[in-house]
């Protein structure tokens, strides 16, 4: 354990030296000290069962054994040199990377955040396209660099500036909140059946949020557009999906404006999704452009763009394009053996049979309690939303899920938040999560839900 800094010395120093718009969850912020694999270990040496993975980043465990072993001898050979020189590390990770996508997306950017790849991706469909609009889903979160914050449509992040030039939001087609419903139409094993009344295999909610889409062609955005940026389920915005075909028929309308189509995997790539590897896959469509950042480094800073030659040849308008740490060797070297890992322990596998399995347990506590409206998601990552009851819906108040945040974690375990109230709890844990983990932490919810209806009743 660290013996530098005591707990109050710690809270000093984030007042007087740390941004305040960064923020901690919890009313006594945890002061982690060490991580192994899905576990957490506090200053006191509590332990913390880690459901969120550092924001949907620590895709094989922390301080996985193999990765850490990797970045101990990569930092005795080389940290550093940059893309003007050639060194081993980028080209294995720059080949694995590329055989993981289907043809004709083979060309890699490699850069260092999520932010910095969607910025990337922006320009290049700008470049390519010659045009300047590029749309993106209202509750979309891509990053809150001044560039990306125009794609990101999350008002907690949005500021009284200038930017976001030639960003268009569009309505998020929401299989929950939206106006239409269509739970049934999701890729879900969970089947809702608030709102839409169609049957299981219509997408009659799918058509309207479409014709949605087409209004904002139609109004919104000049005849010819750059692009368009989708999450394949959104993160931020509480695990968000979307009737099943949208995407596809998305796609197919950007395409006719002459606009790319971007897929934003920075949460829901490297087989977090369990039946697929990326999640653009589970939408049957194949994007122009695919970013990717969080579990590509199993939290070392690290990030990636991917196209195909011909849009990778658009950066060319320039003389270079430089990026001092895009392709660091201790990034790539941990880039290819957070692959390995991912392949050798069959995590993605795993995410499919754990997550199904943690899905339809949580599911069942939307049936045992009037606040959970509804349990959704994919693989592992999935959302719980909490609402005041099943009949308006209205989200559940933020001090409530607060308390219920609180109680979990007193019991050792850690969620994260999401939507536009903070109403949903997100789960994403790493990958290499158990069912035994699985069924200790539905119990930690299920008992956190209980306290709190004994408390809402008195
Ligand atoms: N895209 C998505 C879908 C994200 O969730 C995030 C981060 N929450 C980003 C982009 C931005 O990534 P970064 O914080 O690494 O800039």
């Amino acid at each position: 354990r660290y013996q530098s800094l005591g707990y109050n010395r710690v809270l000093e120093i984030h007042k007087e030296h740390l941004s305040p718009v960064v923020t901690a969850y919890f009313q006594k912020p945890l002061l982690l000290h060490q991580g192994h694999m899905e576990w957490l270990f506090d200053a006191e040496g509590s332990r913390y069962l880690d459901f969120f993975s550092g924001i949907v980043t620590v895709s094989v465990g922390h301080c996985h054994p193999k990765v850490n072993a990797v970045a101990q001898k990569q930092l005795g050979r080389l940290w550093h040199t940059s893309t003007v020189f050639f060194h081993p590390p980028m080209h294995e990770y720059a080949e694995k990377l590329a055989a993981l996508l289907p043809e004709p997306l083979k060309v890699i950017f490699l850069v260092n955040s999520g932010s910095e790849a969607n910025e990337l991706a922006m320009l290049m469909a700008r470049a390519h396209s010659n045009n300047i609009d590029i749309i993106s889903f209202r509750g979309a979160y891509h990053g809150c660099s001044p560039y990306t914050l125009g794609l990101t449509n999350v008002g907690t992040y949005k500021m009284e500036l200038p930017g976001g030039t030639g960003c268009q939001p569009t309505m998020c087609p929401d299989v929950f909140r939206g106006p239409w419903g269509g739970s049934h139409c999701r890729d879900s094993p969970v089947q809702t059946i608030r709102k839409c009344s169609c049957a299981p295999d219509c997408c009659q909610a799918k058509d309207q949020y479409i014709e949605q889409f087409k209004d904002t062609l139609s109004t919104s955005v000049a005849k010819s557009i750059a692009g368009f940026f989708a999450e394949p389920i959104q993160g931020v915005n509480g695990v968000v999906q979307y009737p099943k075909g949208f995407l596809k028929e998305a796609f197919e309308l950007v395409r006719a404006r002459g606009g790319v189509c971007i897929a934003d995997e920075v949460q829901t790539g490297f087989g977090r999704l369990g039946s697929h590897f990326w999640g653009f896959q589970t939408h049957d469509v194949l994007p122009d452009i695919v970013t990717m950042a969080k579990g590509i480094g199993n939290g070392f800073p690290m990030a990636a763009v991917i196209t195909t030659p011909e849009i990778a040849k658009s950066l060319a308008k320039c003389l270079q394009h430089f990026n001092t740490f895009g392709g660091n060797p201790m990034a790539c070297a941990i880039g290819s053996a957070v692959l390995e890992v991912i392949k050798e322990e069959n995590l993605q596998e795993n995410s499919q049979e754990v997550g199904t399995y943690m899905l339809l347990k949580f599911a069942k506590l939307r049936d045992e309690f009037e606040i959970v409206g509804d349990v959704r998601g994919k693989g592992l990552m999935i959302g719980i939303e909490m609402v005041q009851d099943k009949i308006s819906c209205r989200p559940l108040p933020r001090e409530e899920v607060n308390q219920i945040h609180e109680d979990c974690k007193h019991m050792g375990l850690l969620v994260g938040r999401g939507s536009i109230f903070s109403q949903t709890f997100r789960i994403a844990p790493s990958m290499c999560i158990t069912k035994p983990e699985v069924d200790f932490a539905v119990e930690v919810f299920r008992s956190a839900l209980t306290q709190h209806m004994e408390r809402r009743a008195k």
